[in-house]
């Protein structure tokens, strides 16, 4: 089993998110698309863990940032896709589509998703139900078009919509209520997705992360996920 711990990096900034990732079995641990080392460092001291892997999502500034500082603070390896073996401060390993890999005694399979950039990935831990989604899915959002172009996102859409729907899924920014607006008004005020926000606010009210939710929560509020052909995928996304 995978312990998750949400960090907030760049709050108020870009409110990113990275995420710590212990193995139970063996207390091997991993950090995810670290943007900010100090809430990072003090995460793994208050959890009495050092990272063997910084496992990246994909090459933008906002998601590696501190590859080099934790990498030689931790002596960890740092891993990412092979199409960004150019441009990821530091890659150590570079995996590509359908590859897994191992944290201890959890399993992660790579799955490519072109579209916010070329070489982006998700992490799934399929056992875990768990996926990280770096810039590719926010919470009623996609990532926007910097690389690639609609019909590849398209595609990386319907390869997520492909998995189950008891995934939970975790983001790269806390971009909830960015993405409430479009939600609201392509579903026309469903109570699928007034259900959602209120959920949603109701934890940020605390001071937590909305989500995670799960994957068929997101089907059917996200917009973008929602959208069943990919003419209506693109009049979405350019509105
Ligand atoms: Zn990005
Ligand atoms: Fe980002």
């Amino acid at each position: 089993m995978l312990q998750i711990e949400t960090i907030l990096c760049r709050a108020g900034i870009m409110d990113n998110y990275a995420y710590l990732l212990i193995d139970e079995a063996s207390r091997i641990s991993a950090i995810i698309d670290p943007s900010e080392a100090a809430p990072i460092i003090k995460r793994c001291q208050e959890l009495n863990t050092r990272p063997s892997y910084i496992l990246n999502t994909h090459h933008h500034f906002d998601h590696t940032d501190s590859n080099l500082e934790l990498k030689q603070l931790y002596h960890a390896q740092v891993v990412g896709h092979s199409a960004d073996a150019h441009r990821i401060p530091g890659l150590d390993i570079a995996l590509s589509d359908g590859d897994t890999f191992r944290l201890g005694d959890s399993q992660a399979q790579i799955i490519s998703v072109d579209g916010h950039t070329i070489g982006h990935i998700l992490w799934y831990f399929a056992q875990d139900k768990a996926l990280f989604t770096g810039d590719m899915l926010f919470n009623l959002c996609v990532g926007g078009l910097f690389e690639g172009n609609i019909s590849q996102m398209w595609h990386s859409v319907q390869k997520i919509k492909a998995l189950p729907d008891d995934t939970l899924f975790y983001p790269g920014h806390e971009y909830t209520l960015h993405g409430a607006q479009e939600a609201l008004y392509f579903s026309h005020n469903s109570p699928d997705v007034l259900a959602y926000l209120r959920l949603a606010q109701n934890r940020l009210q605390q001071g937590l992360p909305a989500g995670p939710f799960t994957l068929g929560e997101e089907k059917k509020c996200n917009p973008y996920l929602s959208a069943d052909s990919e003419a209506e995928f693109a009049r979405r996304l350019g509105a």
